[in-house]
């Protein structure tokens, strides 16, 4: 599960979802400082980090997975492309 995303809350707040960008997402689950997050747009799940912390200290369960997700940059920082696929 590597390939898993986790950005910063703050930056998924300000920049959308990491895959499409879309602000169709809600936290359904919270692990310490981090969330699970799935986006009804892309139907992708990703982890925020909250609090400003830069690696979980709690597994996020995940397709029968219990991983420990670090900060990576948000993909669309920076970016003033916006990128909304169809559902
Ligand atoms: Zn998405």
């Amino acid at each position: 599960m590597s390939d898993l995303l986790c950005v910063k809350a703050g930056d998924a707040h300000a920049y959308g979802c990491p895959v499409c960008a879309s602000r169709d997402f809600s936290e359904n689950l919270r692990a310490g400082s981090a969330g699970r997050n799935y986006c009804s747009n892309c139907r992708s799940t990703f982890v925020t980090m909250h609090n400003g912390a830069n690696q979980s200290s709690m597994g996020i369960p995940i397709g029968g997975y219990s991983v420990f997700p670090s900060v990576m940059p948000h993909p669309f920082k920076g970016s003033s492309v916006q990128i909304f696929p169809a559902k």
